[in-house]
């Protein structure tokens, strides 16, 4: 568990750190890999599940990482018949997908992104995400991104209407008519708040409106999106490649919002975006409670896909500090390179794991 700089608001509460299961792979010639899950909403169940994965992968190459993850996901939930298990399959994968690629890529002596076929950029770029509780505090942190050279932002809203129109009215005036100012209400936007608000933050130069309804229905999204004059991005309703087609089929988005976490590491996300790809529709990358391992990660994989926005999100900014020592994942102008590797590019901060770990036993004692 590392510490947020501050509180992180959004419209489903309030988060105070991010939680997440380090998963270390070891091969038998002495290369080891990272890779992390998303913790909720409870570690040890996380950690119980890939017990039950850890043994399968045993004695086993991790050049079989497509293969073993599919073996996995039959295992511990299509021979159980739980057809609603993908979205928190992906979950429980992603981090032992993604130490298995830095496995794979320290053993070969390349960035993940080589192992992928090769790097279609130099850069990943990232957008603004001023934070605050009141509309002043959000302004201010925008303020300051804008004085940095910052032209791409993105605000939570669905904290209730008024507070709503007064974060997107204060921070397009310290951002100035010429950046683009995105908004996202997680899902608690209904068909009706929809109607009632997008006309109302659209005379704010909104270039998107994220996940407005509930993430269950892809129809929801497309009728809003039918109606809106501002374009609409889908972030909870995808997770899996066959959610990312039909979204695309239905028309129902003009961006989507993937990350890791949600396809299960790197093979799904970047099956996803080509699927986007070949609709025309860009990807922008997600980020969750996480830390500088799923940057990297990311990294990786955004490397290659064609069709990557250029203001994409990461999480590992809003932490008191990082679980990884190097590379310093600082932005530079909004950008990062893409990593060299070898692996996923990183190196470990072992006393931060250390003091992570303390924190998250002090927490649930
Ligand atoms: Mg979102």
């Amino acid at each position: 568990m590392v510490p947020y700089k501050q509180p992180y608001h959004w419209s489903q509460g309030i988060v105070h750190a991010a939680c997440v299961v380090l998963v270390e792979v070891q091969t038998n010639e002495g290369v080891t890999g990272y890779g992390e899950c998303i913790g909720t909403p409870s570690a040890p169940a996380i950690e119980a599940h890939l017990r039950l994965a850890e043994g399968m992968c045993l004695n086993r190459s991790p050049f079989e990482n497509a293969r073993l993850m599919k073996e996995v996901y039959h295992a511990l939930f299509e021979s159980f018949g739980t057809c609603s298990s993908p979205r928190y399959a992906g979950q429980l994968l992603a981090g032992l997908e993604m130490a298995l690629w830095d496995v794979m890529g320290k053993a070969s002596g390349r960035a993940v992104h080589e192992l992928l076929g090769g790097a279609v950029r130099d850069e990943i770029q990232y957008f603004g995400f001023p934070q605050g509780e009141t509309a002043q505090e959000v302004a201010a942190w925008a303020k300051q991104l804008a004085d940095e050279g910052c032209s791409v932002f993105y605000v939570k809203v669905g904290r209730g209407d008024a507070l709503d129109l007064e974060v997107v009215e204060q921070v397009r005036a310290v951002i100035g008519p010429d950046c683009r100012l995105r908004l996202d209400p997680n899902e608690h936007w209904g068909r009706l708040t929809a109607s009632r608000m997008i006309p109302k933050v659209a005379e704010f130069d909104i270039e998107f409106i994220e996940q407005p309804t509930h993430c269950e229905s892809i129809s929801a999204l497309a009728q809003v999106r039918q109606a809106s004059p501002v374009a609409i991005a889908a972030d909870q309703a995808v997770f899996t490649p066959a959610e990312v087609y039909d979204v695309c089929r239905e028309n129902a988005a003009d961006l989507i919002v993937l990350g890791l976490h949600e396809t299960g590491g790197i093979t799904n996300f970047r099956k996803a975006a080509h699927i986007a790809e070949a609709a025309g529709i860009n990807i922008c990358t997600h980020g969750l409670y996480e830390t500088g391992i799923t940057t990297c990660a990311m990294n990786q994989a955004a490397a290659t896909i064609v069709n990557l926005d250029d203001g994409n999100q990461y999480m590992n900014h809003f932490l008191q500090w990082d679980i990884v020592k190097h590379p310093n994942l600082e932005l530079k102008n909004g950008r990062l390179p893409v990593l060299t590797g070898p692996g996923l590019g990183f190196q470990l901060d072992d006393d931060a794991v250390e003091r992570a770990k303390e924190l998250y036993v002090k927490s649930v004692q």
